[in-house]
């Protein structure tokens, strides 16, 4: 495609995989961060097994690094009751993202993508031709169109008005430490752990076992947090830890050094991924592209990535890239990600409903192992989807009504 060159901006999963699917598909491209790498990202680092059958590349890539897999999962309601799902083969791998990311960016650099770490950008300018990207320390790049891959607190949208702020409501604050199992274990190292509703809480929290980490989090919308919360993130995650400890399912003591709290975008993908020029497409979380129910990124962010640098590839770097993004991930993720946000929503607003839920996964072995054969990407959403509805005619209305709500929202 001569000598023009695409700019991917951030080199997390969605930047790296954007970057490594345009350069093996003979695209020059360069592949920007302000960071250096190997760096580090907040994050629990759980990724369901169906990314690995998405991307087949992906095990070769990650070979080199800790990988812990995981055949059982837990789902712990507000009232203590617990669902397990158990499965012969693993559903979910953890990582450490420091490992991670470095390793999806050797892929992308292995296929022939250009890195360009300390690049920070503070200015955009989207013309009639491309977009200029300014760094802080005055170097300038440009290109006919630019993947911005920047994360949550997306300069390019900000900068190009597609996304100036978040609604509040969109938007968790995960508050986690990713500690050394030396310091602090899980007692049970082969389960993963997620509850709604722990204690009273209004949102999420996990014990995501590594291979020599332990990863403990608890999460709420910011609105909750801001609204309810007294003091420091960290006071509320150290008494979580603490519970927790009482409770016997882990050992050891917190570590403040591991701690980062971080936001993740919850309310679904933006409205348009896209500048209205077509010039500058938005993947992975400066998209919104994060299920809003499980807090689940890494998965999104990589398919998102590798679709919009697909839709730049398909149309010769030329503008109509904008809208065949759109359309592309609406077809292979909208509905799952439109869902998440329905499911948060109704979910959230009242604990007895997921008590319901988790008693209901208790009764129900075909419901357990239709959640497991999900997210191991045994089936797939609109399969798992279809077979809860058919189940649960109930479900179906309620979920119809939501969305008819949500439109009449706006
Ligand atoms: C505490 C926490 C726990 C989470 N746990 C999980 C989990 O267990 N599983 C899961 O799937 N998801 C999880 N998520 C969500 C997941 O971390 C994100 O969805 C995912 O990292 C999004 O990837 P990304 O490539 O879009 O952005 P990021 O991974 O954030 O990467 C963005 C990149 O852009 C770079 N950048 C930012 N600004 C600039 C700039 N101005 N100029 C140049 N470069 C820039 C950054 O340095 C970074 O490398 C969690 C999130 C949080 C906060």
């Amino acid at each position: 495609m001569g000598s023009l060159e695409i700019i991917v901006a951030g080199a997390g999963p969605a930047g790296a995989v954007a970057a490594r699917t345009l350069a093996a598909a003979g695209v020059r491209v360069t592949l920007i961060d302000k960071a250096e790498f190997p760096r580090n990202k907040p994050c629990g680092g759980g990724v369901s097994v169906r990314a690995l059958r998405r991307f087949p590349w992906l095990t070769d890539a990650i070979a080199g690094i800790d990988v812990h897999h995981v055949s059982t999962l837990q789902l712990q309601g507000p009232d203590a009751a617990v669902m397990e799902m158990a499965s012969p083969d693993p559903s979910i791998i953890l990582i450490r993202r420091v490992e991670f990311d470095h390793a999806l960016v050797r892929a992308a650099q292995a296929a022939g993508a250009t890195l360009c770490e300390r690049f920070e950008t503070t200015h955009v300018g989207v013309d009639d031709t491309g977009v200029t990207l300014r760094a802080r320390d005055g170097r300038q790049l440009r290109a006919p169109i630019v993947i911005a891959a920047d994360g949550v607190h997306s300069v390019i949208a900000k900068r190009t008005g597609v996304n100036a702020a978040w609604p509040k409501r969109a938007i968790a604050i995960d508050m986690m430490e990713e500690t050394p199992v030396e310091t602090l274990r899980p007692t049970r190292p082969d389960v993963l752990w997620v509850s709604y509703g722990y204690r009273g809480l209004d949102g999420y929290a996990y014990i995501f076992p590594k291979a020599h980490h332990v990863n403990v989090g608890i999460g709420c919308l910011l609105s909750h947090y801001e609204r309810s919360v007294d003091g420091h993130p960290y006071a509320m995650q150290s008494q979580f830890v603490s519970d927790l400890l009482v409770d016997g399912a882990l050992h050891g003591t917190s570590d403040r050094r591991h701690f980062t709290p971080f936001l993740i975008p919850v309310g679904g993908p933006l409205p348009r991924t896209h500048h209205p020029s077509g010039r500058v497409l938005f993947a992975g979380d400066a998209g919104g592209f994060v299920n809003a129910f499980t807090a689940e990124g890494i998965y999104y962010a990589m398919i998102s990535g590798e679709l919009a640098a697909g839709a730049v590839a398909a149309s010769q770097l030329s503008p109509s890239a904008g809208r065949a993004f759109d359309r592309s991930w609406r077809s292979e993720i909208g509905a799952e990600l439109r869902d998440a946000v329905l499911i948060q929503r109704f979910l959230f607003a009242d604990h007895t409903r997921m008590n319901r839920v988790v008693r209901a996964g208790r009764a129900l072995p075909w419901l357990r192992e239709l959640i497991v054969d999900y997210a191991a990407g045994r089936i797939s959403y609109s399969q798992a989807r279809r077979r809860v509805l058919a189940a649960s005619p109930k479900t179906a209305a309620k979920l119809a009504w939501l969305m008819v709500r949500r439109q009449l929202a706006g």
